[in-house]
C-alpha cells in the first residue's frame, strides 16, 4: 500500500500562498487555511477550510486531528497575530514551520518615503497633507479616524466598517494594480500623499512609482519581525524546496 501523501498547511491569503498550493499540488496533500474576512477571496486549488482555529490551541487541535506534517506561514507580511500563533502551535504539536515572506521594498532615486513604526505613527505623520490615498486596507482604519483635515481616499477590497475618517471616499478595488491606473487614480484625486504597508511584492508596487512621478511623498509602515525563531524563505520556490526537504517528496 501506497504511504499517505505528506499534508502540508498552508496559511494563505496572499498571492504566494496561492502559488505555493499550485506548486505543491499533486505532490503532497494541502490544505489552504484562510481567514475568511474578504467576501469572495480568490481560491487556491487543493483543499481549502475557512476561519480562524481559535487561537493557539485550536490551531494545535486542527493541526493534530488532521494530520498535518507541515505548515507553511504565508499569510500577509502585516498579519502579526495568525503568525504568533503558528509560532507557538507548531512548537507544542510539533510540526516543522515556515514562514514564507515575499521581500520588503526598497526605495529608489527620487523616492520620498517617511518610514514609520506603526498605522499610528502614520496617522501622526500626516499633518502636512491634505489629500491622502490610504491604501492601508480595510482593517486599521480606526488609527486615522481621529485625523483631522485631512481628506482620505481609502482603498479596500470590501466596504469598510466604523471606526474610520469622517471625510474619506472608497474605493473598492482589488489588486494587482497598474501603473496607469494608480497614475489616474494620484492625479484625479489630486492627492498629495500616499500611505502604505510594506507590503512588498509586485501586485501593489505600481502606486509607489506613481507616487515617485507625481513627486508626492509615499508613508511607509514598516513590517513586524517573522517570530523569533522561525524559519523563513523569501520566495515560493524556496519554500516548495523547504517543504520537499522536510518530507522527503521528490521534486
Ligand atoms: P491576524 O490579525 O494576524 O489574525 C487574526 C486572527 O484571524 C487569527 O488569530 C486567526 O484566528 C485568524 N486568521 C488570520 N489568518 C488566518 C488564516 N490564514 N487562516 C485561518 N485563520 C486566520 O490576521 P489579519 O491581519 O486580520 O489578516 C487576515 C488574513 O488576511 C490573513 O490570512 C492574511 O494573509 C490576509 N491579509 C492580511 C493583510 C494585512 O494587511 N493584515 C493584507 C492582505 C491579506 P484564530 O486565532 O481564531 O485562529
Amino acid at each position: 500500500m501506497e504511504p499517505p501523501l505528506t499534508h502540508v498547511l498552508i496559511l494563505g491569503g496572499t498571492t504566494e500562498a496561492r502559488e505555493l498550493a499550485e506548486v505543491l499540488d499533486g505532490r503532497v496533500r494541502v490544505t489552504s487555511s484562510l481567514a475568511g474576512r474578504v467576501a469572495a477571496p480568490r481560491l487556491p486549488v487543493g483543499e481549502v477550510r475557512v476561519g480562524g482555529f481559535g487561537g493557539v490551541e485550536g490551531m494545535v487541535e486542527w493541526v493534530r486531528g488532521h494530520g498535518v506534517d507541515a505548515v507553511v506561514d504565508a499569510t500577509h507580511p502585516f498579519a502579526e497575530r495568525i503568525s504568533f500563533n503558528a509560532a507557538r502551535a507548531a512548537g507544542v504539536a510539533p510540526v516543522p514551520l515556515l514562514a514564507l515572506r515575499r521581500p520588503g521594498w526598497v526605495a529608489g532615486e527620487g523616492d520620498d518615503w517617511r518610514e514609520v513604526g506603526s498605522l499610528e505613527e502614520a496617522a501622526e505623520a500626516l499633518g502636512e497633507f491634505g489629500r491622502v490615498f490610504l491604501t492601508t486596507g480595510r482593517q486599521g482604519l480606526a488609527a486615522f479616524a481621529h485625523v483631522g483635515g485631512v481628506h482620505f481616499l481609502v482603498r479596500a477590497v470590501d466596504a469598510p466598517e466604523p471606526p474610520f475618517p469622517d471625510d474619506m471616499d472608497i474605493l473598492l478595488q482589488r489588486g494587482p494594480f497598474t501603473l496607469e491606473g494608480e497614475r489616474e487614480i494620484i492625479a484625479r484625486h489630486r492627492i498629495d500623499a500616499v500611505v502604505t504597508k510594506d507590503s512588498g511584492g509586485a501586485a501593489t508596487a505600481p502606486k509607489l512609482v506613481a507616487a515617485r512621478e507625481a513627486g508626492i511623498p509615499v508613508v511607509v509602515v514598516r513590517r513586524p519581525p517573522v517570530p523569533e525563531g522561525v524559519e523563513a524563505a523569501a520566495t515560493v520556490v524556496e519554500a516548495a524546496a523547504w517543504v520537499q526537504r522536510v518530507s522527503g517528496v521528490s521534486g
